[in-house]
């Protein structure tokens, strides 16, 4: 079976072809600057070097027309006809209430999910149109919607309600969601397979750290916390983003800055996180580059990282009742190893201990927990594009 995921924003698409019988990925890539001057395909046949093709795309059909066009084309192609793909997977970024599953795409389903769209007035649109351009162009292949916020809707009330009058909770949906669900999902069931296969009894704490973070508590399987909300700008200090900051913070600065509602959420969504404490970057290499040079202010910006989310987890132990693994994913969860220990050391205090020579491994499943700690450490890849394969092709059977 041929999967093929597509991820759609507004002026790009990424996607990747899946052998389902092997996991593999055939053929990646991806569309720049649709709509815009400039538009091109960077195409990445499996075990072949990438191809450039510069063309203008005026909109989404175009686009996904030329990344099928490609996908069977004798020399940079990987499959001889588009019958070849059993389905397609779409990420799209908000189910709202309304899913707490992927869904086979129908009219009922789309219908639904345009009611999601003020909740992601900039993703939800293009995540939209991908799935109408693939209906238009591959006939009778089945769309599958895979949301990011799925995952997280096993939460109780108690954790997802917000303390605002309750009608804007009735009005406009005003509630914690979270985000990254795929990727907690994902890493949820290789963590529950590395603690011995039973959701059942398991409690984990997974750490999706990368440019945009979120921490997720998860109890025979299922989500009772999340750090991200309404939107992703909750949580913690991420790469721009602030976070959890004092709310009267946001009417402050408003007034003292003369800032409008849109000024004043690109400052927390653009210009916070670890590139506004630091003034430096968003990248955290160049942050840590920064710290090892001496800015104060670069140290300053990643030990609020690591304590903030250290007070999660700290959090999430208590939510639980008790953990059983924690685990560490995306690009920074996965590639740096001073960050996982810094973690870990203000977890000492739950019993978790780790082995300094296993952490300082990265990129590969594994426990870099010692042998006698309390809570085990698990480092585990994620891998969304997989996970919405994974889910496209158990709905299509
Ligand atoms: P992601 O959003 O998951 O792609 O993660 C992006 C973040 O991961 C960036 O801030 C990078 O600095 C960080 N990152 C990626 N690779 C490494 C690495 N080898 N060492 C440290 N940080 C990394």
């Amino acid at each position: 079976m041929k999967i093929l995921v597509i991820n759609c924003g507004s002026s790009s698409l990424k996607y990747q072809l899946f052998d389902m019988d092997t996991n593999e990925v055939m053929a990646k890539g991806l569309v720049e600057r649709i709509g815009i001057e400039g538009s091109n395909l960077q195409h990445s046949p499996a075990g072949r070097d990438k191809i450039v093709f510069e063309q203008p795309l005026a909109n989404h059909d175009e686009a996904i027309k030329l990344v099928m066009d490609k996908l069977v084309d004798p020399e940079a192609g990987v499959i001889s006809d588009l019958s070849e793909i059993n389905g397609v997977g779409h990420r799209v970024l908000h189910g709202s209430k309304y899913f707490s599953n992927s869904v086979v795409v129908d009219a009922d389903a789309l219908e639904t999910m345009k009611k999601c769209i003020p909740l992601g007035p900039l993703h939800m649109p293009p995540n939209i149109m991908g799935i109408e351009a693939c209906e238009k162009l591959m006939p009778g292949v089945p769309n599958v919607a895979v949301f990011d916020t799925a995952f997280h809707q096993t939460m109780p009330p108690k954790a997802y309600m917000y303390a605002l009058p309750y009608e804007y909770y009735e009005k406009y949906d005003v509630r914690r969601y979270g985000f990254h669900g795929t990727s907690h999902k994902f890493v949820t069931q290789r963590a529950i397979a590395m603690l011995g296969g039973k959701a059942e009894g398991t409690k984990i704490i997974t750490c999706h750290l990368g440019n945009g973070s979120s921490i997720a508590a998860v109890k025979d399987g299922k989500v009772v916390d999340t750090t991200m909300g309404l939107t992703p700008l909750a949580g913690f200090e991420m790469g721009t983003r602030c976070g959890d900051i004092d709310p009267a913070i946001v009417p402050f600065l408003m007034k003292n800055e003369n800032l409008t509602p849109d000024e004043i959420d690109n400052i927390m969504n653009k210009k916070s996180g670890i590139l506004g404490v630091t003034g430096r970057s968003s990248d955290f290499r160049d942050v840590e580059e920064g710290m090892n040079e001496g800015d104060e202010r670069c140290k300053l910006a990643l030990d609020m990282f690591r304590y903030q989310i250290a007070k999660f987890i700290g959090s999430y132990y208590v939510a639980l009742g008790g953990c059983d693994a924690v685990v560490f994913t995306a690009g920074i969860g996965e590639n740096n190893s001073g960050h996982r220990a810094a973690i870990c050391e203000y977890l000492k205090c739950f019993g978790l201990e780790i082995d300094p020579e296993l952490n300082s491994q990265r990129g590969k499943e594994l426990d870099f927990a010692a042998p006698d700690s309390k809570i085990r450490a698990l480092l585990i890849p994620t891998n969304e594009e997989l996970m919405i394969a994974q889910d496209t092709m158990e709905l299509i059977g």
